[in-house]
């Protein structure tokens, strides 16, 4: 096969997209070891429960070992706070470094230091998820205390990279409605933030979801900042063939300490151990044709990657428009943007 030596791409617009320094290494830090919710629409089967995570020693030893700027990006398995105690300060002492910046994605149903951070830490967290699940938050009977910690939250840290999500997962279809009446009574009407709706990506929406959604958006229009539909692999499936930056400005850091260069390609899985102290970065790009996970969008969207492309294939970018406005068909394990928390 021939492919091009270069292909410009230029992404479709995505309000949710991070917004990358160039000269920084992203690290997608799976830190914690527990969740404290059990959510149906949970990518992580069984869900994580009291497993370790990863201490603030082994967060910097990550970024030492690295020496250069390090975006954090706090998602994955379990919920970023619910793994450490209040005590351990754990996203404050991160924050005390010039070179870390941050993105989290969190439940929040804890916040531990949050609301004593300064304005100076504030400002290298550039990046916030908080995934409103309502069904747990009745299941669990939390819905005052996340309310509490929204505002907190909200009032701390709001701006335009600051998003509040709920999935909607056509089995809970039943609760939507309820969920959105609960968000405007508690959360709007105190702090007029809005909500994205995002679809589960496992399940397609059928016609009677379309018509809820429909609905929500006559009732609730004003408090729904936008609702979005498809996955990673849809925005990248035009591309065959990537040059990845992987193991190189780009990691990612599971909460027993493994450490990985792309946790998608079975022989980037080895680069290292946090908790043993081991760190094997690789020296050149990898040439990879698997470029269909949520990482890769970070990192095609961070323009750490250089596309190539089939010499004969037709050139992308509308593709790719329109591949981001169509429903994504069902498949397990890959979930939409960055919400797993
Ligand atoms: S799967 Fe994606 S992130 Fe991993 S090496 Fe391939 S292109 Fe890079
Ligand atoms: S989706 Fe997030 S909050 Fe819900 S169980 Fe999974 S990790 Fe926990």
């Amino acid at each position: 096969m021939t492919y091009s030596t270069q292909t410009i791409v230029k992404l479709p617009e995505d309000e949710m997209r991070i917004k990358f320094a160039p000269d920084e290494t992203i690290v997608f830090a799976s830190s914690s070891g527990h969740c404290n919710l059990d959510c149906s629409y949970c990518i992580v089967n069984p869900i994580v429960k009291h497993n370790p995570s990863l201490t603030y020693e082994d967060l910097r030893f990550v970024h030492e070992s690295i020496g250069k700027k390090v975006f954090f990006i706090f998602s994955g398995k379990g919920d970023f706070f619910a793994g450490y105690r209040k005590s351990d300060r754990l996203l404050a002492k991160l924050l005390e470094h010039d070179d870390v910046g941050v993105a989290l994605d969190i439940n929040g149903i804890l916040i531990h230091c949050f609301d004593t951070l300064t304005p100076t830490q504030l400002a290298k967290i550039r990046h916030i998820n908080l995934t409103y699940h309502y069904r747990q938050l009745v299941d669990h009977k939390a819905r005052e205390v996340w309310k509490r910690n929204a505002l907190t939250l909200l009032r701390k840290a709001d701006g335009e990279d600051f998003f509040v999500n709920i999935v909607l997962s056509p089995p809970e279809r039943h609760l939507w409605e309820e969920a959105m009446e609960w968000y405007e009574t508690n959360i709007y009407s105190e702090y007029q933030k809005k909500i994205i709706l995002i679809n589960d990506v496992n399940y397609a929406l059928g016609a009677e979801d379309e018509q809820i959604i429909a609905r929500l958006q006559d009732r609730f229009g004003d408090m729904i900042r936008s609702v979005r539909r498809g996955n990673f692999e849809s925005v990248l499936k035009e591309f065959d063939h990537v040059s990845c930056p992987a193991g190189q400005s780009y990691f990612r850091v599971w909460n027993d300490g493994k450490i990985e260069s792309c946790p998608s390609v079975e022989e980037l899985k080895n680069a290292g151990n946090a908790k043993d102290r081991t760190f094997y970065p690789r020296t050149e790009p990898f040439m990879c044709t698997d470029v269909r996970h949520c990482d890769c969008y970070h990192i095609a969207s961070a323009g750490k990657m250089v596309f190539h492309r089939k010499v004969e294939a037709p050139a992308p970018a509308l593709a790719l428009e329109t591949a981001m406005l169509a429903p994504a068909p069902k498949r397990k394990g890959v979930i939409a943007w960055l919400t797993r928390a």
